[in-house]
């Protein structure tokens, strides 16, 4: 994962932090902690579908949809959890629950 600079962190953080609808659409959004602004994430261990602030030990989902390949980001209003499955809905429908792997 690249480096952000501080300047453009703080730039994503305060406009994220105000719009969350977007969150998902923004790759850099994937190194930048919306709690604390520390850029300092990393995948967090034994699950991959979610990074975690080594700053803050705040943790969410942010991962790739397994059926239509975007972005699905727990802090994105549009990404809402499935009480099924336990993970993130994506734009397209798609979750963890199996009904979404024949699509
Ligand atoms: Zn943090
Ligand atoms: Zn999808
Ligand atoms: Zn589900």
């Amino acid at each position: 994962m690249e480096t952000l600079d501080r300047d453009t962190a703080r730039k994503l953080f305060e406009h994220y932090r105000k719009h969350r609808d977007g969150i998902r659409n923004e790759p850099q959004m994937a190194s930048i902690c919306l709690i604390c602004e520390s850029i300092h994430i990393v995948p967090k261990v034994g699950d991959p579908h979610m990074l975690v602030c080594r700053n803050c030990n705040f943790a969410f989902y942010r991962y790739e949809c397994g059926v239509c390949g975007k972005t699905v980001d727990g802090r994105d209003p549009r990404n809402p959890a499935c009480h099924e499955c336990g993970l993130r809905i994506c734009t397209c429908g798609a979750c963890g629950c199996p009904k979404a792997e024949s699509l």
